[in-house]
């Protein structure tokens, strides 16, 4: 096969030595043919000054050429036989002039299919793949620019050169394997490896057509690439982030759904059928996610469902799945519309398998009532001592009451109206003594949250009274500021006791040790800080809060204290944020130490249930 050449500038000769040694070669000619008297064709020899310029392709020059060519050899004829003309030379001038013009024309025609060869090699330069022809001993003939740029080499330094050895091509497929195809077949395609110029590599598609002769037997291969290296390393790169995708899924416990609604079309993750326990051949649909709902649960499941196809933007639903085991699982499943088309809207979710979640909250739920209780009981000690005083008070007003009743009816004639009121004040004095009694049981007894709307200034009213014996025995001076108005609360009606208890009393503990006036600022009302919900303060003028206290204030188990157990306020911060609230701690200017809680105001409730 013949050798292209992909750059002009390389099929041409230097035009200017060319043009300069066909003069030469015109001049010598003309000498010999008109100076002196040899009887051969010598101007003959023009065809090669013809042919000369002819191979710079200029068409013009070519023409003028010739004619010059014709014009000199009829000068040197005439000039050479002036006066005697031979038949035998004038056949001699004749066929001269017959193989110039005849050159001449063959020449051009020549330089036209080279155009025209050139146009077509030019349009070949101009595809952005990488063109490539070799032989079949794999000898580059053919490289267009674009080989150029894929493979840095230049067409000069490329043709001629063994094309898998310059390029060290690897291919997934044997070598022999591809030739034996495009033998067979004549055509092959595929992915390459080959090294650049420059020795980095490049991945590039293949597709290669064998051309053979008029006799059928091969002569060349033809191959077009382009790059697909950075297509390559994408897709690379896309499994690694779908591995790490499904890692992260498993790790996380985590499916994905998507779902086309109405139609109900869906997709699941393998994280997803693990979750609900399908094996990969059964088809993801809403009829399979009931089957494995808890049946109490399929309501909420069917209701998400509905609000999807009512074009609901957000779900998010909890509920339960129930196991052909017999296990029961608890998910979380979160969707957005991602999109809406023609054919419906496409929602994509995750589905969180939830169940340790749950369990450890439920234990943590489970063990922070267990020290509540513990508390609770813990300080029902401290303030036995004082309850018994509240108990006996009333206990020892019904035995005067009953003995100053009986004495009313033993009269000669009963004071029936006396004895009733002695009668009446024993109810009070004992309706008195059991409700502190049962405020007692209801401290103690172990129980679930129970939230009732409650009105904050009546519960902090009741607890002041609970250990108020308490807080005369530190002669404490308790000043309530209470809201004007009811301000209610939804909440557990022991455990806000619980929470206050908690605070009066690191308050009357924190003031034991100091000297000056012993001051208990209880107040309630609106928050200021925190709109829509109810503030209640207790502010002490104790010994006040360090650095280092405030710092670990509510952590479990951090105490000052001798005989603290390093609960009470961890407890109360756990009662108060399950009560949707917060609780933090101030240093007052005044000194001693002011603890705040706020809980959601109830704004619509106004009895207790
Ligand atoms: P305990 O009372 O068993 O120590 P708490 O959780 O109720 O547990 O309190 C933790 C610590 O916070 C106390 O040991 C004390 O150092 C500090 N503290 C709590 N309330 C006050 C207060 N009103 N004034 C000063 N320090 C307080």
């Amino acid at each position: 096969m013949e050798t292209f050449q992909s750059a002009p500038r390389a099929l041409r000769a230097d035009t200017r030595i060319v043009s300069i040694l066909a003069a030469l070669i015109a001049l010598v000619v003309f000498l010999i043919d008109a100076l002196t008297p040899l009887d051969i064709a010598i101007a003959v020899l023009y065809v090669i000054v013809v042919l000369l310029v002819a191979s710079t392709g200029n068409r013009t020059a070519t023409i003028a050429t010739a004619w010059g060519c014709v014009l000199l050899t009829i000068i040197g004829f005439l000039l050479s036989h002036d006066e005697t003309v031979s038949s035998g030379a004038f056949a001699r001038c004749a066929v001269s002039l017959l193989a110039i013009v005849t050159t001449g024309m063959l020449s051009l025609r020549n330089q036209a299919a080279t155009t025209k060869m050139q146009e077509q090699l030019e349009l070949l330069n101009l595809a952005h793949d990488a063109i490539v022809a070799h032989d079949m001993n794999e000898r580059i003939t053919f490289w267009n620019r674009g080989a150029e740029a894929l493979y840095g080499y230049s067409a000069q330094q490329a043709i001629g050169q063994p094309i898998q050895r310059m390029t060290q091509a690897k291919s997934p497929v044997p070598h022999a394997q591809i030739r034996t195809e495009l033998l067979c077949s004549g055509r092959w395609d595929g992915a390459i490896t080959r090294m650049r110029h420059d020795g980095s590599e490049i991945v590039i598609a293949s597709r290669a057509a064998l051309l053979r002769d008029a006799k059928g037997m091969p002569r060349a291969v033809l191959a077009t690439s382009n790059d697909i290296t950075q297509r390559k390393r994408m897709e690379a790169e896309l499994r690694r982030t779908e591995a790490f995708l499904l890692d992260a899924q498993r790790l996380s416990r985590t499916g994905s759904i998507a779902a086309r609604l109405p139609a109900g079309a869906m997709w699941w993750s393998d994280e997803a059928y693990r979750i609900f326990d399908y094996s990969r051949d059964v088809a993801p649909s809403l009829d399979a996610i009931l089957a494995r709902t808890h049946p109490d649960d399929v309501a909420i499941v069917c209701g998400a469902h509905e609000a999807a196809l009512s074009g609901a933007r957000d779900i998010d639903v909890e509920h339960r799945l129930l196991l052909p085991d017999g296990s029961v699982k608890h998910v979380h499943y979160v969707a957005h519309r991602a999109a809406t088309e023609r054919e419906g809207d496409e929602y994509v979710g995750a589905l969180m398998d939830v169940t340790e979640t749950k369990l450890a909250q439920e234990a943590l739920a489970r063990s922070t009532a267990e020290l509540a209780h513990v508390t609770r009981v813990t300080m029902l000690g401290e303030l036995a001592a004082s309850i018994a005083h509240e108990v006996t008070q009333p206990m020892a007003a019904i035995v005067t009451s009953g003995g100053a009743g009986l004495r009313w009816l033993n009269r000669e004639k009963p004071e029936i109206a006396e004895a009733q009121q002695s009668i009446t004040q024993m109810i009070r004095d004992a309706k008195r003594a059991s409700e502190v009694i049962a405020r007692i049981r209801a401290m103690a007894r172990k129980r679930d949250s129970q939230p009732a709307t409650l009105d904050v200034n009546e519960i902090v009213g009741e607890t002041v009274e609970l250990v108020r014996r308490e807080l005369e025995r530190h002669r404490v001076d308790v000043r309530t500021a209470l809201a004007p108005s009811p301000l209610t609360v939804q909440c557990d009606r022991v455990q806000l006791q619980q929470v206050l208890i908690n605070l009066i009393m690191n308050a009357a503990q924190a003031m034991a040790a100091v000297d000056g006036p012993r001051v208990l600022r209880i107040a309630t009302g609106a928050s200021h800080s925190d709109e829509g919900y109810a503030q209640i303060t207790v502010q002490d003028s104790g010994t006040g809060i360090g650095e280092e206290t405030a710092r670990r204030l509510f952590e479990a188990f951090f105490t000052t204290k001798a005989e603290g157990m390093g609960m009470g306020l961890s407890i109360c911060r756990s009662i108060i944020e399950a009560h949707g609230g917060r609780i933090w701690a101030e240093a007052p200017e005044e000194g001693g130490a002011r603890l705040c809680f706020v809980l959601p105001e109830n704004a619509g409730g106004d009895d207790e249930h």
